[in-house]
């Protein structure tokens, strides 16, 4: 028997079957063939301190030493350029303070970024903080890590069934059926779902859709900052030598294998078009993945209120890399009967306990 049955192979049950790993005895269980299919490995790859509520930014801040650390830092500069329209000053001034941004011209935004139109442009503030995140990196830190203490992590192994006997969780695969004293949904945007098929009564979680194109640019944009609307209605990251662009869209979905929409596409590249001068022409990816968020917009984490045999780590919203080291150390805590080292506030802000009440 297990000590810990972890559903989902993505960012949030791989981090947590490392820091479990080592201490219990883990297996996890993850459907699709490979681990981090969804949006594990659809997300922007972005380390914003400032990004979130109160609560994502505390977590966020026990994160970053964490990410600059691991497998020797996976973190690297970016910065972080928010650009304005003529007629969206005062939504900026709020935005640009809220992201602790320095006011600076549009002659020192264009220097900074050559493509931009001038004319096009009212106001644009700049931060150094925000960085990429070496997510491939991250990840299989994370696997090496539980794969080296033994961990049994199992692709290819979607869970259909969950029956708790009293005593412990039998929990069936197409192939088999696994025993554990203690299951973890980490499921993702299925997490309420996987509640569900343990008979635990769900969040009441949203998928939230989100779409990236991927643009050749004639410019070498290594050094460029992640290019921000005001108010998260667009932006586009240097990535590889080209452009990720997204519509920023949020569109409530049912769990399913996210595509990008086309029109939602089109809406953002003609946002991003609208401020810079040479033309995009091309296109050479685009894709979608899935923001899973809870009502207040903070993860999911702790033990369900109607069975303390069941733990939930979800709700990772868009927040899920640039959190996983706190939101995988305070749920091993939690689990493992250690004292947690994140303050009680914090605990409850994050505890499945605040729906039941
Ligand atoms: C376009 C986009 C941009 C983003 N940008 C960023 C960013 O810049 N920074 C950041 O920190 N975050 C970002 N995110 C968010 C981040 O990607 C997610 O928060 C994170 O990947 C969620 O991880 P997860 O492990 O909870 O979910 P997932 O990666 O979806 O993993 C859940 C897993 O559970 C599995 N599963 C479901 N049902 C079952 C079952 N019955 N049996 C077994 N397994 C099951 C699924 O197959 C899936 O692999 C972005 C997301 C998107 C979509």
């Amino acid at each position: 028997m297990h000590d810990f049955c972890i559903i989902g192979g993505g960012i949030a049950g791989l981090s947590l079957a490392a820091a479990l790993s080592g201490h219990a005895k883990v297996i996890l269980l993850e459907a699709e063939d490979t681990f981090a299919y969804h949006a594990s490995g659809r997300s922007a790859a972005l380390f914003i301190k400032d990004y979130g509520n109160h609560t994502i930014r505390q977590l966020n801040a026990f994160s970053e030493p964490v990410l600059n650390t691991i497998d020797a830092g996976v973190l690297s500069p970016r910065g972080l350029m928010m650009l304005a329209r003529h007629g969206e000053e005062r939504a900026f001034k709020t935005e640009a303070a809220a992201f602790g941004l320095d006011d600076i011209s549009i002659k020192e935004a264009c220097a900074m970024v050559p493509i931009l139109d001038h004319a096009k442009l009212a106001c644009a503030g700049y931060t150094s903080g925000p960085a990429d995140i070496d997510t491939d990196r991250l990840i299989q830190a994370y696997l090496r890590k539980a794969r080296h203490n033994s961990a049994q992590l199992l692709a290819k192994a979607r869970v259909s069934h969950c029956d708790w006997d009293g005593a412990q969780w039998h929990i069936k695969t197409h192939h088999d059926t696994y025993q554990a004293r203690i299951v973890i949904n980490a499921a993702g945007a299925w997490a309420d779902d996987i509640a569900r098929l343990c008979q635990v009564p769900p969040i009441g979680l949203v998928p939230h859709r989100r779409s990236i194109a991927r643009v050749p640019i004639n410019y070498d944009c290594t050094t460029w900052p992640v290019l921000d609307g005001v108010n998260e209605t667009w932006y586009a990251k240097p990535d590889a030598g080209q452009l990720l662009i997204s519509p920023a869209d949020e569109t409530p979905v049912t769990p399913h294998d996210a595509w990008a929409d086309d029109l939602t596409i089109a809406q953002g590249i003609d946002e991003f078009q609208s401020l810079i001068s040479p033309e995009i022409t091309q296109l050479t990816a685009t894709w979608a993945g899935l923001r899973t968020f809870a009502p207040d917009r903070s993860l999911v984490i702790g033990r369900a209120p109607e069975n303390p045999h069941f733990f939930w780590l979800a709700g990772q919203g868009g927040y899920g890399f640039q959190t996983a080291p706190a939101a995988s150390q305070l749920a091993a805590e939690l689990l493992l009967g250690v004292k947690p080292s994140f303050d009680t506030d914090l605990i409850a802000a994050l505890s499945p306990e605040r729906f039941s009440k």
